[in-house]
């Protein structure tokens, strides 16, 4: 079953969605305007004092180095049993819930500390904690749910049954508008036929948010009983990486759903998502800054080890240089998680630009952390870790975390879709004031008020990019060795945001369709809050690691390149030349390129069909067994 829907209705369905007010303050939001409000980032946002969060650290740290096996995870592609009953017990399912329900009532940070920590014994268990408790029943219904759906579902939860977070179908992916599954209203409920792809934890689940339509009302979040007559798990999916991952197809089949299992309303799905990933996407960087440090570890020790043409591998310029990256760049996809998490406990600022611009960032990086590791390492970064043990050397899973990372840069928003929707945020005060010019559908008159509007604010705004603090010989002087990083920050943003603004003069109504010069604009901001983060911390941080100056500045150098590199390419690419080559890739023009290999012709479509009914395959369900007692 499909369901045709427009660009411009797929568009309107997410613009519905988007949460368009702003409450507090937003650093990520002012820095896309072209100012840099250090303020709302310094000083360093101190912790809330949490003993309990500590000794839930520790004994998880006991637990994952004694008791988690990562390499038999990999091996037999499952998390065992025991591992499920463990981590329950330690109360990992409930980090997020809060104490009244049972949970730890764990801040951001600790919960990221926590995910950081077991993702590094084996990134399928982040994946498991993290889908149950970030997109899975625990957050929506904490910010969503009624008292008497918390009071239900939440005590179960924390003690260690599983969730998971049903969007995907096969023809969903980023477009959530086409979305198949129906919820139909019947007497005290709804029934729920449908598809669900690639639900992470969807296998062993006994708890499930879906995702589906309620005819006239559109997409809305349902908590559904993981063992309701009519649902059968149809497959267990495999993947590159993360082996232990339960992931599934789910089929439902005139599932009865009761009308207080809707989540925040009829009609409000979407922005449920949207709104449970703000906080929701800091999980990802958190098993990105482990991938990081363990990537770190592991480069650090080999490249002093390696002796090859008379030196260790590290003190060859070339390994040096990634070395370095590695380094840098771990420092700073931790630097801007703390700081996302911080900010987001003390809730003074909203962060829904800065989670999505770490998201972005620490997914692109880590996967070229751990490709440069892989390039330390040689013929033994291609090597499985069982085979160099076999072999009777000391095991790095290199090729592991390189094939367990790549989905970060796919799910939870893909690379190319965060650009868009990070770039939607940083234009918004445009288009407020703007907007009717560019929108085709707008009338003359509706253009003409929109014309008055934004030529009073852009008299007020434009002046403001010319000059600030960035230009000042000693500006930011407070920060010593760092001053000059911060300078370049405050005029890379404005000059961001004078290019956003020329961008938006020259091409209107077209400039959506500017990804690339959209991508760049998100990836600079990316850059500049994490060279921000970075001076704010180290300085912060300064009697403790005064050596985090030295991994600072470094790091500031290397985004500095990467920020001009982008600068650069805003006006000087091949963007219209790749468009229209890819246009004509398409239509088959150079195939010819394509000769001279075997390509295997398949009966199936690229993307299945399904149908509502019954299901004609067995139920491939994993159940979980209670633990033993004692
Ligand atoms: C291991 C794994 C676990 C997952 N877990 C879950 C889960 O728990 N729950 C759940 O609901 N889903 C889950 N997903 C689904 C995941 O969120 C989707 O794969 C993701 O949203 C991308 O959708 P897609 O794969 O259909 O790609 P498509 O939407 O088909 O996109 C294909 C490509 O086109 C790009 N693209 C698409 N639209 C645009 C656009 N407008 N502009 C520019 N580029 C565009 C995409 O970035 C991508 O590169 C999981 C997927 C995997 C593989």
């Amino acid at each position: 079953m499909t369901t045709n829907v427009s660009e411009k209705q797929a568009r309107q369905v997410a613009e519905a969605a988007r949460e368009a007010e702003w409450r507090k303050p937003s650093f990520g939001k002012e820095l896309f305007l072209g100012r840099f409000r250090l303020d709302l980032i310094d000083p360093w946002p101190s912790a809330e004092a949490r003993p309990d969060a500590e000794d839930f650290l520790g004994r998880l740290r006991d637990y994952a180095r004694d008791e988690i096996d990562g390499a038999q995870i990999e091996r037999d592609a499952r998390i065992p049993d025991e591992v499920f009953h463990g981590l329950a017990r330690l109360g990992a399912f409930g980090m997020k819930i809060d104490r009244e329900y049972g949970g730890l009532g764990l801040s951001n940070l600790h919960y990221c500390k926590a995910l950081t920590l077991v993702g590094s014994a084996n990134p399928s268990i982040g994946a498991l904690l993290s889908a149950h408790q970030s997109i899975g029943v625990p957050q929506p219904l904490k910010i969503f749910g009624t008292p008497e759906q918390k009071k239900k579902f939440l005590p179960r939860l924390a003690g260690g049954e599983v969730s998971a977070f049903l969007l995907t179908e096969p023809d969903v992916g980023s477009d959530p508008a086409r979305l198949g599954t129906v919820a139909e209203p019947v007497e005290g409920g709804f029934r729920l036929n449908g598809v669900k792809l690639w639900a992470t934890n969807g296998t062993v689940a006994t708890l499930l948010v879906v995702m589906a339509r309620v005819p006239g009302k559109g997409i809305t979040a349902f908590v559904v009983e993981g063992d309701a007559e009519g649902i059968t798990v149809e497959r267990r999916n495999e993947f590159l990486g993360l082996r232990g991952l339960e992931n599934s197809v789910t089929r439902f089949h005139d599932v009865f759903v009761p009308s207080e299992n809707v989540i925040g309303g009829l009609g409000k799905g979407l922005k449920i998502a949207l709104t449970t990933l703000n906080t929701g996407r800091l999980s990802l960087p958190a098993m990105c800054v482990g991938a990081g440090k363990w990537s770190l570890n592991v480069a650090r020790e080999w490249s002093a080890d390696r002796v090859q043409w008379g030196r260790p591998v590290g003190q060859h310029e070339a390994v040096a240089k990634k070395l370095s990256f590695i380094a840098a760049t771990t420092y700073a996809m931790e630097s801007m998680l703390d700081l996302c998490c911080l900010i987001a406990d003390d809730d003074r600022n909203d962060i829904r630009i800065e989670a999505a611009l770490v998201k972005l960032f620490a997914s692109e990086m880590a996967w070229q952390v751990a490709d440069e590791l892989i390039q330390i390492r040689g013929g033994r970064g291609f090597e499985k870790a069982d085979s160099l043990e076999a072999r009777g050397e000391r095991s790095a899973e290199a090729e592991q975390i390189l094939r367990d990372l790549r989905i970060n840069r796919i799910f939870e928003g893909s690379t190319e879709i965060m650009h868009l929707l990070i770039a939607r945020e940083a234009v918004d005060a445009h288009l407020s004031v703007a907007g009717d010019i560019i929108d085709p559908d707008a009338g003359l008159g509706r253009k003409a008020r929109a014309g008055a509007r934004a030529g009073a604010f852009y008299a007020k705004w434009l002046p403001t990019l010319a000059v600030g603090r960035g230009q000042a010989p000693n500006g930011y002087a407070e920060f010593g060795p760092l001053a000059g990083h911060l300078r370049y920050v405050e005029r890379a943003a404005r000059k961001q945001a004078r290019s956003t603004f020329y961008a938006m003069s020259r091409w209107q109504g077209k400039m959506e369709r500017k990804q690339g010069f959209l991508g760049r604009i998100v990836d600079i901001g990316a850059e500049l809050f994490a060279m921000s983060a970075v001076c704010v911390r180290a300085r912060a941080e300064r009697d403790l690691h005064p050596e985090g100056l030295e991994l600072a500045d470094a790091f500031c150098r290397q985004a500095r390149l990467r920020a001009d590199a982008l600068f650069a390419a805003l006006w000087d690419n091949t963007d219209d030349i790749d468009v229209r080559v890819a246009k004509r890739a398409m239509a088959g023009r150079y195939a010819f390129v394509e000769d001279g290999i075997i390509t295997h012709p398949s009966e199936h479509a690229w993307v299945a069909a399904w149908e509502p009914g019954p299901a004609t395959v067995e139920d491939v369900r994993r159940r979980i067994p209670p633990a033993p007692e004692g």
